[in-house]
């Protein structure tokens, strides 16, 4: 439902934000939209964390004062209206995969994911959750260790062209530090561009507090962000452009 990206500077000094803080941040002002889950997934020296709880965004706050995530510069964030699977922290978003190094979040519905979920069963893979999401996120972490190679931008374009619905995805991989990768079809994605920062929202509200600058991308677009830059390509990875704007609305 409400989706948050974040990618900050080599250090605070910097200037840049922790992402925890700033996922948090655009989580709340995604709120308005309605959500029955959140989760927060970040890259910390020790690898890849998560949190995630049904309910509302301050169950998810306890428990990550329960249980502090680590200081990061990479991180996203999710609330869940839920479609496949009830509202449970099982079926909260982020959905790990890749022995709990790659991390996925998703807003929409994945048409095929049946037949896909299949397939991966009978290949061995093992589901934590009942939702479409977490195909998609199981299917991305075969397909960055075979075919795409460790490259996750060239895999998560293999993954777009084979999913069909509505997606905003966004995934992160212990092995990318300070990359976030996200794709669209039939729904929303837009990138806030910032100073050793950038920004990922399903809508704006997802950034506002932090930058007024911002990319719209296209249909079956897929976009890479670092502090430093963002690439958009579409889904044979030929390289392609979105829509800059500027936010002008009073936050
Ligand atoms: N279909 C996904 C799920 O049920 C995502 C729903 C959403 O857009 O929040 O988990």
């Amino acid at each position: 439902c409400g989706i948050v990206g974040y990618v900050g500077g080599a250090s605070k000094s910097s200037g840049a934000h922790g992402a925890v803080d700033v996922v948090l941040e655009g989580l709340r002002r995604l709120e308005y939209r309605g959500y029955d889950s959140a989760g927060v997934a970040v890259l910390g020296d020790g690898g890849l964390e998560f949190r995630k709880k049904s309910g509302k965004l301050t169950n998810l706050v306890g428990a990550i004062e329960a249980s502090p995530l680590p200081v990061s510069l990479t991180g996203i964030g999710h609330t869940r209206w839920a479609t496949h699977g009830g509202p449970s922290d099982e079926n909260a978003h982020p959905h790990v995969a890749d022995e709990g190094r790659l991390a996925l979040i998703h807003n929409g519905i994945i048409e095929n994911f049946a037949e896909i979920k299949q397939e991966l069963l009978a290949a061995g893979h093992e589901f934590a959750s009942e939702t479409d999401t977490e195909v998609a996120a199981v299917l991305l972490a075969e397909v960055y260790r075979g075919e795409a190679a460790g490259d996750l931008t060239r895999a998560m374009e293999l993954v777009s062209q084979r999913l069909e619905g509505a997606f905003t995805l966004l995934a992160v991989h212990e092995e990318h530090p300070g990359v976030v990768v996200a794709a669209r079809r039939n729904s929303p994605l837009v990138v806030g561009l910032g100073q050793g920062e950038n920004f990922l929202g399903s809508d704006v509200s997802g950034f506002i507090d932090f930058t007024r600058r911002a990319v719209e991308l296209g249909q079956d677009q897929i976009v890479t962000i670092t502090p430093e830059s963002h690439r958009i390509t579409d889904f044979e990875g030929n390289p392609a452009e979105g829509k800059e704007f500027t936010v002008d609305w009073d936050a």
